[in-house]
């Protein structure tokens, strides 16, 4: 069954229909993003808090009608969604704050918030019967979009600066993408893969393009939610480089509060590095995100490495609109955040899954997180995906491991030393 929806440019107001545009809204061109405008009346006939309780499905899907695909679209077999919410009670007693939950999407089945998109732009690609999908990323948007088309088996092509972790470039291979690792930064594989899409007709998965990808993002605000038993959480944290999976978390919210299903919407905290925030800037200063010049980003978290963040509209609505704010954090907070989180929670994270736990504690110490708060950090990314980063965070903690000999004595000689 086809789906009811629209598509809304979140410049210039104008509706159109799925048919009507490819993806972008034609009147303003790639800044033009589409916005997916839903009928919540009839969506609350075939979904309903209660409907969700009994419903085993433990996957993104189980919000299927939420979603803009067709009800008899075959989806992804793998197990994108319905991450863990940890209780970090050691956090939250070391900031003094009443309740911090960490949203481990580092459990993805290709280790990143990322699936969640790229699950809807397999699905929207077979609707359109493409035979070839492209993406450009930092690493996790491709790894992801690689995995799941591995798991269709369908063709994909990707475009990612050579830069990008060895990790996320060794998915990509094993998966068997076809890979161009582009001699440059992300935001130049960004306008060369638009170009080999529109050259040869590829499906575009692009981040702050295509329109579906924020509503994949935004099933994680409908699991947390869902998690908290619908109790919203006072504060959302999440690191942002282009910018969709906090206009995807703020899209997943306010579709929980028109289907009545929660009465508020928590303030959203987007957390940029210090060497990569276009957005922190242009929200401090008030500038007209269309018109700002790009940075030139310089960040060792390479998944928040972005000069002109593409989601850049979306995200500044879901800041403005919620009554949160941008917070830019060091590489060095960073570092300190992953091992934080590592020890704290026992989640391991890359550099920009840490970085939104860093926004943290920096908005906790300079008074702009009340104790009586709950809040909610997402880790976007699994640390395994960045050892070199790892490794660095490791060192500038000071921890070291003891070389001993296969020897018992080699070790007595350590802990005779220790009280
Ligand atoms: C992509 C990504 C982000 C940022 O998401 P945007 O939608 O680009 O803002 C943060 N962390 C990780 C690990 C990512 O892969
Ligand atoms: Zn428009």
């Amino acid at each position: 069954m086809g789906r009811d929806i629209n598509l809304k440019c979140v410049i210039c107001g104008k509706t159109y229909r799925p048919d009507q545009v490819d993806y972008v809204c034609p009147d303003h061109g790639t800044e033009g993003i589409l916005d997916v405008q839903y009928d919540y009346d009839a969506i609350r006939k075939q979904i309903s808090r209660a409907s969700l309780k009994q419903n085993p499905d433990t996957t993104i899907w189980r919000y299927k009608p939420l979603l803009p695909v067709n009800s008899d679209s075959p989806v992804p077999p793998l197990a994108v969604g319905w991450t863990p919410l940890y209780d970090a009670v050691n956090l939250a007693q070391r900031l003094e704050l009443k309740k911090i939950w960490v949203k481990d999407e580092g459990r993805q089945p290709t280790a990143s918030f990322k699936d969640r998109a790229s699950a809807l732009a397999i699905v929207k690609a077979r609707e359109r019967g493409t035979e070839m999908i492209t993406t450009a990323s930092t690493g996790n948007a491709a790894a992801a979009l690689s995995g799941l088309c591995a798991a269709m088996n369908q063709k994909n092509t990707i475009f990612v600066p050579e830069s990008a972790p060895q990790a996320k470039i060794a998915q990509l291979l094993a998966f068997g993408s076809t890979v161009m690792l582009v001699r440059g930064s992300y935001d130049e594989a960004f306008d060369l893969c638009m170009q080999a899409a529109a050259e040869y007709g590829w499906y575009n998965r692009n981040t702050g393009y295509n329109p579906y990808m924020t509503e994949g993002k935004k099933t994680a605000a409908f699991e947390i939610c869902e998690q908290l038993d619908w109790q919203v959480p006072d504060r959302i944290f999440v690191s942002v480089g282009d910018g969709c999976i906090i206009g995807g978390i703020h899209k997943g919210l306010k579709d929980l509060k028109a289907m009545g299903w929660i009465d508020e919407i928590p303030a959203l905290v987007g957390v940029q590095a210090e060497g990569s925030s276009f957005l922190y800037q242009a929200w401090k200063h008030d500038e007209d995100v269309l018109t700002k010049a790009p940075v030139q980003p310089r960040t060792l978290a390479d998944s928040i490495s972005a000069g002109l963040p593409r989601d850049r509209l979306k995200a500044m609505a879901a800041v403005r609109e919620t009554g949160g704010e941008f917070i830019a954090v060091s590489d060095t907070e960073i570092l300190t955040a992953m091992i934080d989180l590592a020890r704290g929670v026992g989640v391991f994270s890359e550099p920009a899954g840490a970085a939104a736990y860093a926004g943290l504690v920096r908005a906790v110490s300079e008074g702009r997180c009340p104790r009586d708060e709950t809040v909610v950090v997402i880790n976007t990314g699994n640390g395994l995906k960045d050892i070199p980063a790892a490794m660095t965070a490791v060192e500038q903690s000071g921890t070291r491991p003891f070389q001993v000999e296969p020897r018992l004595e080699s070790v007595r000689q350590i802990v005779s030393r220790w009280e």
